[in-house]
C-alpha cells in the first residue's frame, strides 16, 4: 500500500456530496492541506437527486424551525451572489382551493413570516393573486373551486451537480489533491486517535493511505455504515427517507407549491430545463443508499397529484424518475415528513472516545456553504489556527468574469449556461483542432470539446461521470443515449481505452441510468 506522498495532511474529507466539496473548498481557501476522496463520483449520491430548490422551505415554518428557515434564507441570498450563473431566482405559485377560513389565515402568517425572516433579501415580496390573475399565469391550473393564489419568489439551483463540481475545482485550485473512484476503506488508527484513512482507489486498482491531523466524515446517507467501525454502539445516527421525482415534458409556465389530496403533503411542479420536475415522496428507507429507486407506487402518486392539479398538462408521459436517500438527524416516534432538516456535527472523541475524526449529519444543499464553514472552523480551532472563513463573498470559480443571464440557442450561449464564465476555457481547448468542435449529437448544442474539458479538468473518468455530471447532457429526455459512442470515442481516445473497455463503459453507463428509466412512459 502506498502513502500519499509520505506527507501528512491537515484535513481528510471522505465523501464527494455537496457538503464534503463544500468543506474541501472552504479549507483550501483558507490555506488548510486537504484531501478528499469520493467512492464514486462528485455529486453522485443524494446531492444529484434533490427538488434543486435554494429555499427556506415553506413546509418547514409549520414545524417551527424558525432559526433554520432565517439560516437558509441568508444563504440564498449569498448563493445567489456568489454563484450566480448556477443559482436563480424562481417565482412560485401556491393555489388555494376552497380554503378554510383558518387555513387561509395560516397561510397569510406563513407568507408574512416567510418575507419576514428574509428582511435583507434582493428577492420580489410576496403577493396575493385572484383568481383571475392567477389563472392568466397557469392557464393548464384547474379552474374549479380556484380562490386565488400566493406568488412567492424563492431559488432554483438546476444544475446542482455543477455547485458541487465548481467547489471541487475551487479546492483543487487551492492545492487540495481530489481523487474520485476512490473509497476510504479502513481508519488510520493509533490507539484511541484517527489518523486519516486507508483508500481504495477503483479505476487504477490501487489502494493508498490519506495521514491526516483530522478528518472529517461526510459520507451523507452511508454515515452509519461509514462511522460503524469507530462507534461504541450500533444505535443509528441517521434516519433515512427516500424521495423521487418525476421528470415529465414541460408541463406548466410556472412553478408551483400543491397541497397532495390524498396526504395532504406539500409538493412542487417546477419548470427545469425544458422538462418538468415533479416531487417528492418522503418515505422511511433502510437499504443501501446506492440501490435507491423508484417505485411504482411513488410513480402514481406524483402523476395522480399533478394530473388532478393540472388536468390537461401532459403528465402521462414520464422521461425519467430519480431517487435519493435523505440523511436526517436521527429523531424516533415523529412521521417521516416531521423530522427536521437541521444538521448537526459529531464530534467522535465525545461520543465514541475515539479523537480526529468529526462527522457531519443531515443540513440541506441549500445550507451547505454555512454548514461547511461551521466545520472547517471547528477544525481549524483544533488545528490552532485562525484562518477566517471567505466562501460567503469569494465567488465560484465560474462566477468569476463575464456571466450570461439568460440562456440563448447558441454554442457559446450553451456553453456558458454550464460553465459560467469558464466556458471560454472549454471554448478556447486546443485551439484549432476542427474535429473539437464537432457536435456529439444532432438534437443537442454540445460538443467534443466539453469531452475533453470533463476528463482533463474535471475528473470525468466514466461516461456517467460526463453525461450525468459535467456536461449535464445526460439531464435531457433521451439521456445522453443517442450520443454515448460518440463521447465513449472521445472518452476511449483520452484515456487510452481499448475496445473491450470501451465496450464495458456504454454498459456500465446504461446500467447507470436504467433505475431512472424503469418507469419511463413515453
Ligand atoms: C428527494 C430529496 C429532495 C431534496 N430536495 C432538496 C432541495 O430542493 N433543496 C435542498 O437544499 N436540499 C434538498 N435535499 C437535501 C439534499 O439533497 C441533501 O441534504 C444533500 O445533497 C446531502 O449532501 P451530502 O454531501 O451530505 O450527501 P451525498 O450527496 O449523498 O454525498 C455523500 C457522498 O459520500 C460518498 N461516500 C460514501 N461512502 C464513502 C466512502 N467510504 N469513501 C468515499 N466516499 C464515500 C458517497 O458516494 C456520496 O457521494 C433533498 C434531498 C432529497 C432526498
Amino acid at each position: 500500500m502506498r502513502s500519499l506522498s509520505g506527507q501528512t495532511v491537515d484535513l481528510l474529507v471522505i465523501g464527494g456530496g455537496i457538503m464534503g466539496a463544500g468543506i474541501a473548498r472552504d479549507a483550501a481557501l483558507r490555506g488548510l492541506s486537504v484531501a478528499l476522496v469520493e467512492q464514486d463520483d462528485f455529486a453522485s449520491g443524494t446531492t444529484s437527486r434533490p427538488t434543486r430548490l435554494i429555499h427556506g422551505g415553506l413546509r418547514y415554518l409549520e414545524l417551527f424551525d424558525f432559526a433554520l428557515v432565517r439560516s437558509d434564507m441568508r444563504e440564498r441570498e449569498i448563493l445567489l451572489r456568489v454563484a450566480p450563473h448556477l443559482v436563480f431566482a424562481l417565482p412560485f405559485l401556491l393555489p388555494l382551493y376552497r380554503p378554510s377560513l383558518w387555513y387561509q389565515a395560516k397561510l397569510r402568517i406563513g407568507m408574512q413570516l416567510y418575507d419576514a425572516l428574509s428582511l435583507d433579501k434582493s428577492l420580489p415580496r410576496r403577493r396575493w393573486l385572484d383568481r383571475d390573475e392567477t389563472l392568466a399565469a397557469e392557464p393548464s391550473l384547474d379552474p374549479d373551486g380556484l380562490l386565488g393564489a400566493w406568488r412567492f419568489y424563492d431559488a432554483q439551483v438546476p444544475l446542482v451537480e455543477r455547485l458541487v463540481i465548481e467547489n471541487v475545482v475551487d479546492a483543487a485550485d487551492h492545492d487540495a489533491l481530489v481523487l474520485n473512484h476512490a473509497r476510504a476503506t479502513t481508519y488510520l488508527r493509533a490507539g484511541d486517535r484517527v489518523g486519516g484513512a486507508a483508500v481504495h482507489d477503483r479505476i487504477a486498482g490501487t489502494d493508498l493511505e490519506v495521514r491526516a491531523r483530522l478528518t472529517v466524515n461526510a459520507t451523507g446517507p452511508w454515515l452509519d455504515r461509514t462511522i460503524a467501525p469507530l462507534r461504541k454502539t450500533p444505535k443509528p445516527l441517521l434516519r433515512l427517507t427516500q424521495g423521487i421525482h418525476l421528470v415529465t415534458p414541460r408541463a406548466t409556465k410556472q412553478a408551483h407549491v400543491l397541497l397532495a389530496k390524498r396526504d395532504g403533503r406539500l409538493f412542487f411542479v417546477v419548470p427545469w430545463l425544458d422538462a418538468t420536475l415533479v416531487g417528492t415522496t418522503d418515505t422511511d428507507y433502510d437499504g443501501d443508499p446506492a440501490d435507491v429507486a423508484a417505485t411504482e407506487d411513488d410513480v402514481r402518486y406524483l402523476q395522480e397529484e399533478a394530473r388532478r392539479a393540472f388536468p390537461n398538462a401532459p403528465f402521462d408521459t414520464v422521461h425519467y424518475t430519480w431517487a435519493g436517500v435523505r440523511a436526517l438527524v436521527r429523531e424516533e416516534g415523529v412521521s417521516e415528513g416531521e423530522v427536521s432538516r437541521k444538521h448537526a456535527l459529531f464530534d467522535h472523541e465525545r461520543r465514541d472516545g475515539v479523537a480526529g475524526v468529526l462527522s457531519v449529519v443531515g443540513g440541506k444543499i441549500t445550507a451547505y456553504r454555512a454548514i461547511a464553514e461551521e466545520v472547517t472552523d471547528r477544525v481549524t480551532r483544533a488545528l490552532g489556527q485562525h484562518a477566517r472563513c471567505t466562501t460567503a463573498t469569494v465567488p465560484l470559480p465560474g462566477a468569476r468574469g463575464e456571466i450570461p443571464t439568460h440562456v440563448h440557442p447558441d454554442p457559446v450561449a450553451r456553453l456558458r449556461s454550464v460553465y459560467g464564465s469558464r466556458a471560454l476555457e472549454v471554448a478556447r481547448l486546443e485551439g484549432n483542432d476542427e474535429s473539437l468542435s464537432e457536435r456529439l449529437c444532432a438534437e443537442h448544442e454540445s460538443s467534443a470539446r466539453e469531452v475533453v474539458h470533463a476528463v482533463r479538468d474535471e475528473w470525468a473518468m466514466t461516461l456517467g461521470d460526463v453525461l450525468l455530471r459535467r456536461t449535464m447532457l445526460g439531464l435531457h429526455a433521451c439521456q445522453g443515449i443517442e450520443c454515448v459512442d460518440a463521447v465513449a470515442d472521445r472518452m476511449a481516445a483520452l484515456l487510452g481505452s481499448d475496445a473491450q473497455r470501451r465496450r464495458a463503459e456504454i454498459e456500465a453507463y446504461r446500467l447507470e441510468i436504467e433505475p431512472m428509466r424503469r418507469f419511463s412512459i413515453e
